[in-house]
């Protein structure tokens, strides 16, 4: 089921009645399978009679998307066209910038079915193409459990103030997408690919794109590899998730948030397969619809809601004030921006972290806080801190750029958080010492990371 709150017509241009296919333009839905917005498409074709073609441009030079990045998006896309020429969809990708990718095959559309985004450079991508396209443009919310307006009609100060709103609608959202039969199948819909995805090293390795931060052993993109490790991760690892997702080694957490980011698993797929699962108990699926849903959701509603989610300036008045109150304190340590970058602290639970970060994209959430908890002690000023968190986080992690980079960042300096008793630099945004590494095996966790960067080095197998 499509709920109609997902669907949204972004103009008011006519549909165009002379069409050959209906378009949609694949955004951030990056897979064939559970997409609200592809099945929408495919309603509107059958409904008019014709078949459906589906594009997708690349947005090259995209800020802070680099080799690691392309990589995974790419192997993903690739999966995506043999599932789509299985039920008659035509899928065209152009080496073209999405913008003039879906105005050039819109203008043979009946309408243009697009993605929902939140961040703000994608946002201005769909508001100039709603207005330069010359058909019906309707967007279509298929990556949040429950559409962030209908969550709530404005931004939620902690997950505490969410959390019984998105409760009260969980039942009506958390159902499932039927896959459609295509009516008028696309044998007709001949189109030059000039994005070639049979070898996706080479055509990374062509992009203009920061080259330096190299793809990952560790993660391989696509809907299919979404799907075997969330298979995996529900036939045994789920188990405790309620008890030890805090613990890093513990092997608790699902590494689904790489997919997730690039759309290449639905969050409402994830949450139904786990509440269908027997492996946890309900404590369990609980913990886990709180993260995936709650605080998931809430990185979306900061977003939609507070434009300035890029700036140290979205963090609460309180947060910003005594940060800027304890500016003079002493650092016990001090470092440059290029020294986290390289994980050259005296801290090695600290660089362990920096390593699995910089050399597998990826980090437990325990660390995440501890890293970042660090970076704003340990860094020159609040601002110097915001910087190299954000950055850092969006260069290495596959996660990136995504609505829970910017908030998660945003919390380090007290967002959706609340005033704690005073300490040296942070003042009253809560710190994160020592005594948060005794809560797991943190020696075992250095060693983990250690075997991790050796395998991405193919030093191990
Ligand atoms: C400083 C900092 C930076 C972060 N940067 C990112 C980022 O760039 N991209 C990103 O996706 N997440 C980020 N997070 C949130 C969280 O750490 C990751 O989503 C999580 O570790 C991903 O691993 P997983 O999928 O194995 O998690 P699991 O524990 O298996 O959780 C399942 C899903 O729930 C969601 N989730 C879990 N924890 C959180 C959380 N704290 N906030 C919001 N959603 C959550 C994610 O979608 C995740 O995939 C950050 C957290 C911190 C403290």
């Amino acid at each position: 089921m499509i709920q109609p709150t997902r669907i949204r017509s972004l103009n008011q241009a006519p549909v165009n009645g002379a069409a050959r296919y209906v378009l949609y333009w694949m955004g951030l839905s990056q897979r064939a399978i559970f997409n609200p917005a592809l099945e929408h498409a495919v309603d509107e074709a059958n409904a008019r009679g014709l078949p459906v073609l589906v594009c997708y441009g690349i947005a090259e030079g995209f800020p802070e998307v680099n080799a690691r990045h392309w990589t995974f998006l790419l192997e993903g896309l690739a999966e995506v066209r043999p599932e789509l020429e299985r039920r008659g969809i035509a899928f065209v990708t152009r080496r073209a910038p999405p913008v003039e990718t879906a105005l050039l095959y819109a203008a043979d559309a009946a309408l243009v079915v697009c993605d929902r985004n939140y961040l703000k450079p994608v946002r201005a991508f769909y508001a100039d193409f709603a207005a330069r396209a010359p058909c019906r443009v309707v967007q279509v919310e298929g990556d949040v459990v429950v559409p962030v307006e209908t969550a709530s009609p404005k931004h939620e100060i902690a997950a505490r103030t969410l959390r019984p709103k998105v409760y009260r609608l969980l039942a009506d959202y958390l159902v499932g997408l039927d896959e459609r039969t295509v009516a008028h199948r696309a044998t007709d819909l001949r189109f030059e690919n000039t994005l070639d995805l049979s070898d996706v090293p080479r055509l990374v390795a062509s992009l203009n794109t920061d080259q330096g931060v190299r793809p990952v052993r560790r993660f391989t993109g696509g809907t299919a590899q979404a799907e075997a490790r969330l298979k995996h991760y529900l036939g045994a690892p789920f188990a405790h998730y309620a008890s030890v997702r805090g613990r890093p080694e513990a092997g608790a957490a699902s590494h689904m948030s790489p997919y997730l980011h690039f759309g290449q698993v639905s969050p409402i797929a994830i949450a139904l397969a786990v509440q269908a699962s027997t492996t946890g108990d309900a404590d369990d699926r609980a913990a886990y619809i709180e993260e995936l849903v709650v605080r998931r959701e809430l990185a979306m509603n900061h977003i939609f809601y507070e434009p300035r989610y890029d700036d140290l300036a979205a963090v609460p008045d309180w947060a910003r004030k005594t940060l800027d109150a304890h500016r003079a304190d002493q650092r016990p340590f001090l470092y440059e921006p290029e020294q986290f970058e390289q994980g050259l602290t005296h801290d090695i639970y600290w660089n362990a972290a920096m390593t699995e970060m910089r050399e597998t994209g990826y980090m437990h959430n325990h660390m995440r806080m501890y890293w970042g908890k660090k970076i704003v002690e340990w860094s020159a000023s609040p601002e110097a801190a915001w910087e190299t968190a954000l950055r850092l986080n969006n260069r290495y992690f596959i996660d990136g750029r995504d609505a829970n980079s910017f908030t998660n960042v945003g919390w380090l300096f007290g967002l959706h958080d609340r005033p704690w008793g005073p300490r040296p630099v942070y003042g009253n945004v809560r710190s994160m010492g020592a005594p948060s590494l005794k809560k797991f095996d943190a020696d075992g966790y250095v060693r983990e990371v250690e075997r991790l960067a050796a395998v991405e080095r193919g030093e191990s197998p």
